[in-house]
């Protein structure tokens, strides 16, 4: 069995061209449909943000995030000409939500235990969990998508979206295998070429030039890249924890930290 290590070395060795010639084969054009920040089935938005990205969005000149009433731009803040609002970490992330336990909501949370993304106001979660997703809103939706009055979907992020957004719908086998240690998109694997493999997505098929090609390809190296520097560095951090009733802690790479992304202390 390969270690993280092996697999990084792997990834480090990806040539970015092989890469653009498969994604170029499959063909991809987004065409707004948002079927990649909305919901499923009920299920909420889950899409893995590093520490680094969390921050980078935090500090994005992008309009505020929904509001949790739905999925739309915010209102202009016309009293400060601006539309900007201040954001926080629990704007942006969640906890990556495996692992965590449901329990009865009693009282308010001493550690800050967080609604369950599907269950009744009446209950929490609590536990310890690995990585951050990007914050949902009250419809399972990222909080950047928005729609306008036709339903084409945008990122109010675009500029600043994390690498698993900037890579869609499109992950990378390590070794010529599947038992690869790196994320996969939403969606079932519906086509592949060499190493890339392709993600339930309308936009499959579309022609692509060869400069869209190699700038995703290059992304999609750079993720592979990532994800297991973020592996490493989060199974080596790693210090078991007690988590009090009703809270939640969250283990990335710069260590165990609350979820308001603050360092927990022990
Ligand atoms: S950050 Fe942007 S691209 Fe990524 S899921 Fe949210 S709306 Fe979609």
């Amino acid at each position: 069995m390969r270690s993280l290590e092996d697999d990084l070395e792997l990834a480090r060795s990806l040539e970015p061209s092989e890469l653009a010639d498969a994604i170029e084969s499959i063909g991809f054009e987004c065409t707004r449909c948002g079927a990649c920040c909305t919901s499923h089935d009920g299920d909420p938005h889950t899409a893995t943000v590093f520490p680094d990205e969390v921050r980078a969005l935090l500090a994005a000149d992008v309009d505020s995030p929904t509001d949790g009433s739905g999925n739309g731009p915010p209102e202009d803040d016309s009293s400060s000409g601006s539309t900007a609002t201040v954001r926080e970490w629990r704007d942006v992330a969640r906890p990556m939500p495996y692992g965590l336990r449901e329990i009865e909501d009693e009282s308010e949370p001493d550690g800050g235990g967080i609604d369950s993304d599907d269950a009744t106001s009446a209950t929490r979660l609590e536990g310890e969990t690995f990585e951050w997703a990007l914050q949902t809103d009250a419809c399972g939706d990222c909080v950047f998508y928005a729609e306008d009055e036709a339903g084409v979907g945008a990122c109010l992020a675009h500029e600043d979206r994390p690498l698993i957004c900037r890579t869609y719908p499109f992950s990378v086998v390590l070794g010529d295998d599947e038992s690869t240690a790196l994320g996969q998109p939403m969606g079932e694997t519906v086509d592949e070429e060499g190493v890339v493999r392709a993600h339930e997505c309308e936009g499959l098929g579309r022609d692509i030039s060869r400069e869209d090609a190699e700038t995703l390809a290059r992304t999609l190296k750079e993720r592979a890249i990532r994800e297991l520097e973020e592996a490493i560095a989060v199974r080596d951090g790693y210090q078991p924890v007690d988590p009090g009733s009703g809270e939640v802690v969250v283990h990335d790479s710069e260590g165990a930290k609350r979820i308001d992304g603050t360092v927990r202390e022990k």
